[in-house]
């Protein structure tokens, strides 16, 4: 390692095999081998660079989007990568694009709601790529209540066609991924309404723009919604809006394995459960449950390795000052965050499990297993297996205290309500209070190895703070340096905003 690992005494600390907590955060061998093959593959292309992004304009930012995806789905094929090394692939990419929508909402979408016929159409189109797919679901008005949806889609016996319309500007669909600036193709949800009666809200495969030179078809607004706070990657997203004005698509781009239309306009439902339709959306979450952890777990990466580096006060004679991490304020902020990653981690997982489990008996037609109670067996199931996989004391020994210091921060954060309902007593509380000290304490020797877990590269970490050989400072100032500001000594403006400041000249300066 380039100027060597300023870490190493904290990793030889480590009372666990790291090796083997990689594997419990991965879920098993397999996937801590195609994680870590696929996040090295992506950190050593400098394609996917990201060190420049934070100074990018939005527009630069879109496009440096566009290409890191053209050149991801290159790679894919060119490499051969199975759909789960893809995934892995994309996602550690760490900029989010429309792939992320076409493979994950699109595709799925058609999948699961489409019929067998609709499948063979549309799917080998969109699994080479020559249609691009997004999800329009969320309308300006209407989030979470997917059934106050406004957008319709009358069926027309005369022309055998649907007729899509916003009748409002809350009905503008506002927020899908990938269909401000890129997508084709959409899947929309509209409420259907068949000889004046309102079947409620349908899926329909709907072509936005043209394929020859990408301008929307007649009848289709469409634009991105702006901005989004801070300055996250998922600017890079063009999350959009899209608005019909009485346009019109065949009848059999309603996705019909659910219910049908006939050539007459009369409405058929089936007997799959409608449950079905929101599946797309339910993955989606439960993904979304698993990136909150990752997003905590980068976090606490970097500021677990940060305050291990950082030395302030608490010298005595002229020597070295003390680590940050180990002040136990500075545990007491950042231990609870290592072990919400943690615990979310395996929610998250948990959620995985049941997604795919659930999924795979929808497809077989197997409809009893909808049920929580099968959500709550399953989760046991879970945890049962979790169990079975690890075998190393020390890791086991982790993973009890990360759990208890989670437990007991709760206690701790929401002491208010736990005594004024006189769940706990006042003598327990200030248990628990000592107990959570003493499991601070216990786990700091652990920390950095426990966030070297997470297997994660430095690439995909993004921190100079939160680098893997701790080498910080050198790098800062290389990082610094870099910054546009610093291309010139005297920076722009000098002449109009600083110079008369200096020489008194306010007054009579044109500003
Ligand atoms: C980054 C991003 C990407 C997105 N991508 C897509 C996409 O690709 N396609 C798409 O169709 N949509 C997308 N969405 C939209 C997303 O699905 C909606 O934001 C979501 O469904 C919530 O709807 P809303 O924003 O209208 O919130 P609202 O429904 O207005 O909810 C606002 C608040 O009220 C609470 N609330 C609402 N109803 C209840 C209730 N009954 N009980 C208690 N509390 C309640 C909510 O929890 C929330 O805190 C995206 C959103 C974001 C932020």
């Amino acid at each position: 390692m380039e100027g060597g690992d300023h870490l190493a005494h904290e990793r030889n600390k480590a009372e666990f095999d790291v090796n083997e907590m990689k594997i419990v955060w991965a879920g098993s061998r397999h996937a801590f081998e195609v994680s870590n093959r696929m996040s090295r593959l992506v950190a050593s292309d400098p394609v996917f660079d990201k060190s420049n992004r934070a100074v990018m304009t939005r527009k630069e930012l879109f496009k440096n989007t566009l290409r890191k995806s053209a050149h991801a789905w290159k790679l894919i094929n060119e490499l051969r990568l199975s759909d789960e090394e893809s995934v892995i692939f994309k996602y550690f990419m760490d900029q989010p694009g429309f792939l992320d929508l076409h493979w994950r909402m699109f595709v799925p979408a058609i999948k699961g709601q489409g019929t067998e016929e609709q499948k063979q159409k549309w799917l080998p189109l969109a699994n080479k790529m020559q249609i691009i797919g997004c999800y329009a679901q969320t309308e300006l008005g209407h989030g979470s209540n997917v059934q106050g949806l406004e957008t319709t889609a009358t069926f027309d016996p005369q022309t055998d066609q649907f007729i899509l319309h916003s009748p409002t500007q809350t009905s503008s669909k506002w927020w899908p991924g990938g269909l401000g600036k890129v997508s084709t193709h959409a899947v929309v949800y509209a409420r259907l309404i068949t000889n004046g009666k309102d079947h409620g809200v349908h899926g329909f495969i709907v072509q936005l723009r043209n394929l020859d030179d990408h301008s929307p078809l007649p009848g289709i607004t469409i634009g991105d919604i702006g901005v989004k706070f801070g300055n996250g990657a998922y600017n890079s997203m063009d999350n959009g809006f899209l608005m019909f004005d009485k346009f019109c698509i065949p009848r059999d781009q309603m996705l019909m394995r659910l219910s049908k239309v006939t050539r007459e306009g009369k409405y058929v439902p089936s007997d799959v459960p409608r449950q079905l339709m929101y599946g797309t959306m339910v993955s989606v979450r439960q993904t979304i449950v698993s990136n909150a952890s990752v997003a905590m777990a980068r976090a606490a990466c970097i500021a677990t390795r940060y305050s291990a580096v950082r030395r302030q006060f608490g010298s005595q004679n002229g020597g070295i000052e003390t680590q940050v991490i180990d002040y136990k304020t500075q545990q007491n902020r950042l231990f609870p965050l290592l072990a919400s990653a943690y615990a979310f981690r395996f929610v998250g997982e948990w959620l995985k499990w049941l997604y795919t489990d659930v999924t795979q008996r929808l497809e077989a037609s197997d409809f009893a297993t909808l049920p929580e109670a099968h959500a709550c067996t399953a989760g046991l199931k879970f945890i049962a297996k979790l169990e079975g996989d690890i075998k190393g004391k020390g890791v086991k020994n982790q993973l009890k205290n990360l759990c208890y210091i989670y437990a007991l921060h709760l206690i701790h954060k929401h002491l208010g309500d736990f005594l004024s309902t006189n769940t706990i007593t006042p003598e327990q509380a200030s248990l628990a209070n000592n107990q959570l000290r003493s499991l601070y304490s216990q786990l700091r020797p652990n920390a950095v190895a426990l966030v070297d877990a997470f297997d994660y590269t430095d690439h995909y970490l993004g921190s100079v703070l939160g680098r893997y050989d701790g080498n910080v400072y050198p790098k800062l100032f290389e990082e610094a340096l870099k910054d546009p500001l610093n291309d010139s000594v005297v920076p722009d403006g000098y002449h109009e905003y600083i110079r008369p400041f200096i020489k008194q000249h306010l007054r009579s300066a044109r500003l």
